[in-house]
């Protein structure tokens, strides 16, 4: 099995939001395809009739797409695959890999009672019966899994994991309406698939037990079994609501950038030495699912929002803007003409603080600002009879400077303030309300560069038609 190229599978139930942990899981199934040279597929578990819908559905293919994790075909949706499923049992049947079970619902119930009293697992009498003695009634379909021994799971993340077979039902394989249950379904879809690493959650731990006696009833090689540790919250606990945010949308929504949460994601649970901040290209070069830690990994908010300002301070100037405006647009703000171009300006200036594409959002606010802005009082007070006349004078210098870019008004700025005999303190904090309105701004060149010269004058104008 080993020297098959790579095959990997990210398996979500679209049952809800798609999961942090489900991001994580792609995440690393695409990576090790990827580092292999393999391939890297997307089955959608909507076996679930009542709990899966379409909508979620669609979660899950934005999640991935957003997150650059998009599998290399077509997905494939387990529900309609139920008649190959059933033709899977038929063979099992055949090789005595499986039996009908004619247990009434009391029978089972009596049975249950006694395995419970016994300390035992429940066993069908049916497992030991010849098809001729099949009475006319519904029947189950059950794997017909060894009763004695040891099956041994060699995970790649948890090492060897032993289940004694005794504990171990024959799982119900088709239902009496004839649909597959859920281990079934995931054993037969991996298989035809060609999936050759199972990487999970280690939720599913129990389940490759399991999973492993239906390859046996099947006759089919198990695949390589990758179990990872449950993502837990900053204090250790398990992740739940009270952590924050937990869904991919919603990390998205708070402005997280796709490429900062799949390094912050890597992390959890792997690593390359002391690196914090890597790239795709890295990651893929480095990972390997041997390395995987089997213990729980912890959110840890602050790292994620360091690498954020990261990837927002490295992004292209076009993508930010395009985000930051469809983030205004959410929040019901008009973009007028020529907006684009002032985010455009005001971004590179603003950036190095923003945590998330919120925080930088909230930066260029100022910039977008209709004339004439409503002054703060506070802002108004600073405009005292003697400043106004200074930030006149200033004016008649800006409107005549040829270059307006952030070293040369910061220049001018301080060589206005010298032959005024004056600190910059005497009249920046005026001129900044007058350029900002009292929302936060970069300095004061920033502040002017973001704002193109016609609007940083016209500000000014303003104000100083306006006031005490
Ligand atoms: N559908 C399962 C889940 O969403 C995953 C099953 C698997 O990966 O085998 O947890």
């Amino acid at each position: 099995m080993s020297d098959r190229p790579v095959v990997t599978r990210i398996a979500p139930s679209p049952t809800g939001a798609m999961h942090i942990g489900t991001a994580r899981t792609a995440l690393f199934n695409w990576l090790y395809a990827r580092h292999t040279g393999g391939k890297y597929l997307l089955r959608v578990e909507d076996t679930d009739r009542e709990r899966s819908t379409a909508e979620s559905v669609k979660v899950i293919f934005d999640g991935l797409g957003w997150l650059g994790l998009g599998a290399d075909e077509e997905p494939v949706f387990q529900a309609a695959r139920a008649e190959r499923h059933a033709l899977a049992v038929e063979a099992m049947l055949a090789r005595g890999g499986a039996y009908r079970d004619y247990m009434t619902p009391e029978e089972l119930e009596a049975e249950r009672t006694l395995a419970r009293a016994e300390g035992r697992v429940v066993r069908s009498a049916w497992r030991d019966r010849t098809p001729n003695d099949a009475p006319d009634r519904p029947f189950v379909v059950r794997l017909k899994a060894p009763v004695t021994g040891e099956t041994v799971i060699d995970d790649q993340v948890k090492g060897k994991v032993t289940f004694q077979n005794k504990d171990l039902d024959d799982l119900i394989l088709l239902r009496t309406d004839g649909t597959p249950t859920y281990n079934l379904a995931v054993v037969v879809d991996d298989h035809e698939m060609g999936i050759t690493h199972v990487i999970r959650g280690d939720d599913h731990l129990n389940n490759a037990a399991r999973q492993t006696l239906i390859y046996q009833g099947l006759g089919w090689d198990a695949p390589i079994w990758a179990h990872l540790p449950m993502i837990h919250g900053p204090d250790g606990a398990k992740l739940s609501k009270r952590h924050g945010a937990q869904a991919v949308g919603e990390f998205a929504d708070m402005g997280y950038l796709p490429e900062a949460l799949r390094n912050y994601l890597a992390k959890l649970g792997w690593g390359h030495g002391d690196d914090e901040i890597f790239s795709d290209e890295q990651a893929i070069a480095w990972f390997d699912i041997k390395d995987v830690v089997g213990a729980p990994a912890r959110l840890d908010w602050d790292k994620l929002n360091h690498l954020n300002n990261h990837y927002i301070r490295q992004a292209e100037v076009d993508r930010l803007t395009a985000l930051v405006a469809d983030i205004h647009q959410r929040r019901d703000w008009r973009l007028r003409d020529g907006d684009l171009a002032v985010l455009a300006r005001t971004i590179p200036l603003v950036r190095d603080g923003a945590k998330t594409l919120l925080d930088l959002a909230d930066a260029t606010v100022f910039a977008l600002k209709a004339r004439p802005l409503a002054m703060p009082e506070k802002a108004l007070a600073l405009l005292t009879e003697e400043t106004r006349s200074r930030l006149s004078r200033l004016r008649e210098r800006l409107a005549a400077a040829e270059s307006w870019e952030v070293p040369s008004l910061e220049t001018l700025n301080r060589g206005f303030a010298e032959s005024e005999g004056v600190g910059l303190g005497k009249f920046g904090p005026a001129l900044r309300a007058a350029l900002s309105g009292g929302a936060p701004a970069p300095d004061l060149a920033g502040a002017m560069v973001a704002l193109g010269k016609a609007e940083s004058l016209g500000r000014l104008d303003d104000a100083l038609s306006q006031g005490v």
